[in-house]
C-alpha cells in the first residue's frame, strides 16, 4: 500500500539484466556493463522473495523480466520453485522470444502461465535495424512454439518508432487477430541507455489509433481495464465492420499515464525494490537476504519502499526537461520493463 491508497499486487520481477538484443529504445549498440554473477539474486533468493510477496504483502500475480530472461540458464528451475510454492498464481513472462523454440513446453510444464513477446516489425530489415541483431525468423518460431506449447493468451509487445516501423502498425494488428495473438503497442519511454528519447519524436497512442484506423475500425473494449496499464481496442476490418476480430492494446505511459491505477512493484535483478519504473529511489533487499534477516524484516523495507511510491512520474504534464521530470539513470533492460 501507498501513500495514495494504491496497493501494489502485481510484481515486475528482473532475473537478468543482460540480453543478446540490442533495441535502440532500450540499449547502446555496445551493451551495458553487466552486473557480476553474485550481484545477481539466487535462485534461492528469488524463490524466498515471491514467497516473501506472495504470503506477506498480497502479491496476486508476478511477471519474470529482464534483460531477456530466457538467457538465464536456471530459469525452469525458477519457475518449478516458485509454481511449488504457489500452486495458483499467475506467473508470466515477457521475452524477446531468442530460443523459446526449443523451450516453450518446458516453460510451460515448468509452471509458466502465459508469455509477453516482444517483437516490433515483421520486416527482417526492420527489426534487425530496431534491434541491431537480424533474428526476425527466430522470434517467429518462438511466438509459434508458445502458442503450441499453449502458452496462450499470447501478447505481442510493439514499440513503434517514428519513420521506422509506426508505418507497420496496421500490418502488426492483421498479424495478430488472424492468428488470435493480443497486440499491444507501447509508447516509448525515456528509459533508453544512449538517451536519444525526445517528446517529439516518440509516437503517441493517439497517433496510434489513427495509423491502426487507416484499416480498422476501433472500439473501446467494454472489459474493465482492472489496473492494466493497456488501454484494450476492439478491432474490426473496415470490410466487415460488424464482427470484433480481435483486440489490441495500447500502453500510453507518457501521454496517457495510468499511475493512479498502478498496481506494479519492481524487483532488479540485484534485488532492489523500485516502485515506480521513473524511480529515482532504489531500496536495497539483497543485502537483508544476505545477512540472516527473517522474512519479516524484508517484507518491512519492501512495504516501506512502496509506501513512499511517488503519485505519478511526471513526464505527462510537464514534458520531458521540464520541471519535476528527470530521466532515471538506469536503461528498461536495468530495471526489468
Ligand atoms: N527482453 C525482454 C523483451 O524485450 O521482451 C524483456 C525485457 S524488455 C526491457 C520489456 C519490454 O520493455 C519490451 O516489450 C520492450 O519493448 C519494452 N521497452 C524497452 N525499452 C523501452 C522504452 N524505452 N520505451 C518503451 N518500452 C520499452
Ligand atoms: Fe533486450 Fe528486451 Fe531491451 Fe530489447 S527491449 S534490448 S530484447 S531487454
Amino acid at each position: 500500500m501507498d501513500t495514495y491508497g494504491r496497493q501494489a499486487t502485481d510484481m515486475r520481477l528482473s532475473l537478468t539484466d543482460k540480453c543478446n538484443l540490442r533495441c535502440t529504445y532500450c540499449m547502446p549498440a555496445e551493451g551495458l556493463n553487466w552486473l557480476q554473477k553474485d550481484q545477481v539474486l539466487s535462485r534461492a533468493e528469488i524463490v524466498r522473495l515471491v514467497r516473501i510477496g506472495v504470503d506477506l504483502l498480497g502479491i496476486r500475480e508476478l511477471r519474470l523480466t529482464g534483460g531477456e530472461p530466457l538467457v538465464r540458464a536456471d530459469l525452469l528451475d525458477i519457475i518449478r520453485d516458485i509454481r511449488a510454492n504457489h500452486s495458483e498464481l499467475p506467473i508470466s513472462m515477457t521475452t524477446n522470444a531468442l530460443g523459446l523454440d526449443r523451450r516453450a513446453a518446458a516453460l510451460k510444464d515448468a509452471g509458466l502461465t502465459r508469455i509477453n513477446v516482444s517483437m516490433d516489425s515483421l520486416h527482417p530489415d526492420t527489426f534487425a535495424q530496431l534491434t541491431r541483431r537480424p533474428f526476425l525468423d527466430r522470434v517467429l518460431k518462438g511466438i509459434e512454439a508458445a502458442a503450441d506449447a499453449g502458452l496462450g493468451l499470447v501478447k505481442i509487445n510493439a514499440v513503434l518508432m517514428r519513420g521506422i516501423n509506426d508505418s507497420e502498425a496496421p500490418d502488426l494488428v492483421e498479424w495478430a487477430v488472424s492468428r488470435g495473438f493480443e497486440l499491444r503497442f507501447i509508447e516509448q519511454m525515456p528509459l533508453d541507455a544512449d538517451h536519444g528519447w525526445t517528446r517529439d519524436g516518440m509516437v503517441t497512442a493517439a497517433e496510434m489509433r489513427e495509423l491502426v484506423e487507416t484499416q480498422f475500425v476501433l472500439s473501446p473494449d467494454p472489459r474493465n481495464r482492472d489496473g492494466a496499464p493497456a488501454e484494450r481496442w476492439e478491432v474490426r476490418r473496415r470490410s466487415a465492420p460488424d464482427v470484433v476480430v480481435g483486440t489490441v492494446g495500447i500502453i500510453a505511459s507518457v501521454t496517457e499515464p495510468f499511475c493512479a491505477d498502478c498496481r506494479r512493484t519492481r524487483v532488479t535483478a540485484e534485488g532492489k525494490i523500485m516502485s515506480c519504473l521513473f524511480s529515482r529511489e532504489e531500496t536495497d533487499l539483497r543485502d537483508l537476504l544476505r545477512t540472516g534477516a527473517d522474512d519479516a524484516a524484508v517484507a518491512r523495507r519492501w512495504q516501506e519502499a512502496m509506501w513512499a511510491k511517488p503519485r505519478a512520474h511526471g513526464m505527462d504534464h510537464t514534458g520531458l526537461g521540464a520541471a519535476d521530470f528527470v530521466q532515471p539513470d538506469r536503461s528498461m533492460s536495468a530495471i526489468g520493463g
